[in-house]
C-alpha cells in the first residue's frame, strides 16, 4: 500500500517568495535587502535567497557572518551583509568572501579596518555602520557615536574601509516611537556627512515600517517576514498586504482509532472525549516546532476539514478529535499555510501559543524535511 501524502514536511513555495519581493519592491519603490537569517526564518536560507534575488532583491542580510559564508558556499554571488558578531572576531574571511560587515562598535570598526584577506590584503573592508537610534540592542551607542564616525571617516580616507551603508532598526512600538527613531537616524546621517561620510545606502525599515511608514523607506528596506509572505501586523492578514505565505506545514494521519465516551487523550488527560469518537494521530510535535503552548488550541485541517488539537502536544505527535468524520491513515493534515487556500494561518498558531508568527515558522525543526515547490 502506498500513501500519497508526506509523513511530515514543510513545503516551501519559492515562487511566492519571488512574488512577495516584487510586491514589496513595487510598494516601496526602493531596493529590497532580503533577510534570510536563521535558515531563512526556517524556510531554507539558500533556496529562499535565490528566490528573493530572482524577485529583484539586490542584497541579502544575515545575522552572522557564518550564515553569509554558507550562502557563498551555496553559490550566492549577490552582495551580502552580516551584522551580529562574536566578540573579538576578525573579518578577514568575510572581506575575502565579499561580505559586508555591519559595524556596531569601535572594536568592530577597528577589526574591520584590520581585515587583510590573503588574496587582497590591501582591499578596503566594506562596512555598514549600525547605529542605535533607540532599540537599545546593538548598534553604535550615542556616547560612542562621534569618535566612531570620526574614525570611520579617517579609515575610509586612508582606504582601510568603505562605508557602504548606515543603518538602524526600529522597535515597532508605534508610529510615534518609530518616527522618533527616524528623526534620530536623520540626525546621525547629517552628523556622518559632516565628518565626510557619504553612504551609498541608508536603511532603517524592516517589513513593518517598509509597508506602513513610507518616510522610513530611505534607500533600501530590509525585508524578512514579508519575504515569507507573513504579516507583521495583528489584525491584517497576508492577503490584506498582497503577500502569499511561502511555507505549508503538512503531515499525514499516522493512526486512527475509535474510542468510547470518556476516553482520556494524550498526557495528563488534558482532553477527554465527551462521546464515542474518532481520534487521528498527527506525527508532528514540539521537537518539530509545534508549540506545546498551543495544546488544546492549535488549528489543524484534517482531510480538508478544520479541527483543533485535542489535549497536549507531545514531543513527536499530537491527537485530533475528528468526531464521526471519515478519516483514514495517510489522509492529509495541514497545520498552517495559505489561508486563501483554506489553510490555517501561521499567525493563528502564534495566537494559540501566545507568540508571533516569526517564531512559529523559524522554529520548525530539523526533523521536518523542507521540500521546495515553485
Ligand atoms: C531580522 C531583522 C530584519 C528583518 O525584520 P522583519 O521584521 O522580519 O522584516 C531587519 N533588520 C534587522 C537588523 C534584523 O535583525
Amino acid at each position: 500500500m502506498t500513501y500519497p501524502n508526506p509523513f511530515r514536511e514543510a513545503a516551501i513555495d519559492l515562487g511566492a517568495v519571488s512574488e512577495n519581493v516584487r510586491t514589496l519592491r513595487t510598494l516601496t519603490g526602493v531596493q529590497v535587502i532580503g533577510v534570510v537569517k536563521a535558515d531563512g526564518y526556517g524556510h531554507g536560507a539558500a533556496a529562499v535567497a535565490t528566490a528573493a534575488l530572482a524577485g529583484g532583491a539586490t542584497r541579502l542580510g544575515t545575522a552572522t557572518i557564518e550564515e553569509s559564508l554558507a550562502l557563498r558556499r551555496a553559490g550566492i554571488t549577490a552582495p551580502l551583509l552580516a551584522w551580529l558578531h562574536e566578540p573579538g572576531r576578525r573579518f578577514d574571511d568575510a572581506v575575502e568572501a565579499g561580505i559586508e560587515v555591519g559595524v556596531s562598535s569601535w572594536e568592530q570598526l577597528i577589526a574591520a579596518s584590520e581585515a587583510a584577506p590573503a588574496s587582497m590584503p590591501a582591499a578596503p573592508a566594506p562596512v555598514h555602520l549600525k547605529v542605535d537610534t533607540g532599540l537599545s540592542r546593538n548598534g553604535v551607542a550615542d556616547a560612542d557615536l562621534d569618535r566612531v564616525l570620526a574614525e570611520a571617516a579617517r579609515l575610509e580616507r586612508i582606504g582601510r574601509i568603505r562605508v557602504v551603508g548606515i543603518f538602524s532598526h526600529l522597535s515597532g512600538t508605534g508610529v510615534e516611537e518609530d518616527l522618533a527613531q527616524l528623526a534620530r537616524y536623520t540626525e546621525v546621517i547629517a552628523k556622518a556627512e559632516s565628518f565626510g561620510i557619504r553612504p551609498e545606502i541608508r536603511h532603517l525599515a524592516a517589513t513593518a515600517a517598509a509597508i506602513s511608514l513610507p518616510e522610513a523607506r530611505l534607500d533600501a528596506v530590509r525585508i524578512g517576514l514579508g519575504l515569507y509572505g507573513l504579516s507583521p501586523f495583528p489584525g491584517r492578514s497576508s492577503a490584506d498586504l498582497g503577500l502569499r505565505p511561502a511555507m505549508t506545514l503538512r503531515a499525514s494521519v499516522a493512526a486512527v482509532r475509535r474510542v468510547p465516551a470518556g476516553s482520556g487523550v494524550s498526557y495528563d488527560y488534558a482532553y477527554r472525549c465527551e462521546r464515542e469518537t474518532t481520534l487521528a494521530l498527527v506525527p508532528l510535535g514540539y521537537a518539530d516546532g509545534v508549540p506545546r503552548q498551543a495544546s488544546g488550541r492549535g488549528p489543524v485541517l484534517v482531510a480538508g476539514r478544520p479541527h483543533t488539537v485535542a489535549g497536549r502536544v507531545a514531543m513527536d505527535q499530537f491527537v485530533v478529535d475528528v468526531g464521526d468524520e471519515q478519516v483514514a491513515v495517510g489522509d492529509e493534515v495541514v497545520l498552517f499555510g495559505d489561508p486563501t487556500r483554506g489553510h490555517p494561518a501561521a499567525t493563528e498558531w502564534a495566537d494559540a501559543a501566545g507568540t508571533i508568527n516569526y517564531e512559529i515558522v523559524t522554529r520548525i525543526g530539523a526533523r521536518v524535511p523542507r521540500r521546495t515547490v515553485s
